[in-house]
């Protein structure tokens, strides 16, 4: 029987494995995922995405001590030739936070410890839990979701249009364009439309359905700090919690470098910005609730992820047989520990309700195994 199964091995997963196995000590930790490569998912979105850094600061990422990224940039320059850092806030270049990222998993052999298959179901027995996947059954004391958001926003209009957080897309394997409209108002709308325009200048267009709003974090950096989940700890009633997590986030914004980036290759006629809603869409025009209209022979979403629970129903229905607790939005209510039930614990979004806004990035996989070291030791 293992100690503890890891459900998903992304940045969350992943990062959980090098704490508990490193830092705690814990023998016995499996990482199930259906890609056998640490971080398969970060990779391909992050890549279609088109970032050239991280909105995130040089202390998040992988490794154990916070300042290990730096410390990697400064003791390895001849390996991360990009190797820079943007700004007051130290973001890191894209390029240096993946060497990094590759260089812990090979150091710490974290892709030794995973196991590849899909979770199905998870079942009480007598001493843990069962883990039914599409490989066989696993066995674990306790199991750890991490299984970072899956379903996409997608608005009404675009029925059978590219996600570019698809399971299949591929920004670099599209078939030929004209004129490439990305849709969204977010840093990866953004991001995405400058990549395409770097591509092909003056032949795409970001279309947002309002100006592009700024801030430099999709949630105040106070959240990665105690101060402000002293008032979700202060909430005891989780709908509550929910309104707080939700007003607290600053979704569909992009940071000022990047908005700065949109607007200067606007100027230079790289990349044509328009505000606008889609009404419908017919061949390659898209016709907008004010009457303008636009060619495009290839449209790409990137409208984000749904607020949705993830895990869809196959984890409802772990939900109902083991009679977790839920929110109404369908959120877990765990306790300090993470810990949802029955030696269920969380991390990534499934955890917003007790860490805040910030649980779904690298921060909160940061935060969720402080925690989580401490209950699962
Ligand atoms: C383009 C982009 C840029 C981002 N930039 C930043 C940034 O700069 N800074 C920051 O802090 N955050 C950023 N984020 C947010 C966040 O850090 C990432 O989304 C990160 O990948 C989340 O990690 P995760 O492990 O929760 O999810 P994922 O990386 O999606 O991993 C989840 C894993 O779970 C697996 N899984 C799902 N269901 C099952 C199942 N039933 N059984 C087994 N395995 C399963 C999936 O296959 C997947 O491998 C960004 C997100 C995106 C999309």
């Amino acid at each position: 029987m293992l100690n503890c199964l890891i459900i998903g091995g992304g940045i969350h997963g992943t990062y959980l494995s090098h704490v508990l196995v490193h830092r705690a000590g814990i023998d016995r930790v499996r990482v199930l995922d259906p890609h056998i490569e640490p971080l398969a998912r970060w990779n391909r979105l992050s890549a279609n995405s088109g970032m050239r850094f991280m909105r995130s600061p040089a202390a998040h990422h992988i490794g154990l001590e916070a300042n290990a990224l730096l410390a990697y940039s400064r003791s390895h320059p001849e390996r991360s030739p990009t190797a820079d850092f943007r700004g007051r806030m130290l973001k890191p270049s894209y390029a240096l936070f993946q060497t990094h990222a590759r260089h812990v998993i090979e150091c710490n052999r974290l892709a030794d410890l995973r196991v590849q298959g899909r979770a199905h179901t998870i079942a009480a027995n007598g001493r843990g839990l069962t883990v039914e996947t599409d490989r066989g059954l696993l066995h674990a004391r306790r199991v750890v979701l991490a299984i970072g958001r899956t379903a996409v926003r997608r608005p009404g209009w675009a029925e059978g249009i590219p996600h570019v957080f698809d399971a299949d897309f591929k920004r670099d394997d599209q078939s030929p364009w004209v004129h490439a409209v990305g849709f969204g108002g977010g840093i990866t709308a953004a991001q995405l439309a400058l990549a395409l325009a770097r591509q092909r200048p003056g032949q795409v267009t970001l279309l947002s359905r309002r100006r592009l709003r700024v801030s430099e974090f999709d949630a105040s950096s106070c959240w990665v700090g105690p101060a402000c989940r002293k008032q979700l700890a202060r909430t005891p009633d989780f709908d509550a919690r929910r309104h707080i997590v939700n007003q607290a986030r600053h979704s569909g914004t992009v940071s000022p470098v990047v908005a700065t980036a949109v607007r200067q290759a606007h100027e230079r006629r790289e990349l044509i910005h328009k505000v606008g809603e889609v009404a419908l869409r017919q061949d390659d025009t898209l016709h907008l609730y004010d009457g303008r209209t636009l060619q495009a022979d290839r449209v790409i979403l990137a409208t984000g992820f749904s607020a949705r629970r993830p895990g869809g129903r196959w984890l409802s229905q772990v939900i109902d047989s083991l009679g977790l607790p839920t929110a109404a939005c369908g959120y877990p209510v765990v306790d300090w520990g993470l810990h949802w039930g029955k030696g269920i614990h969380v991390s990534g979004p499934l955890a917003e309700l007790e860490l805040g806004p910030a649980a779904p990035n690298i921060a909160g996989a940061r935060l969720a195994a402080q925690r989580l070291h401490g209950s699962l030791s």
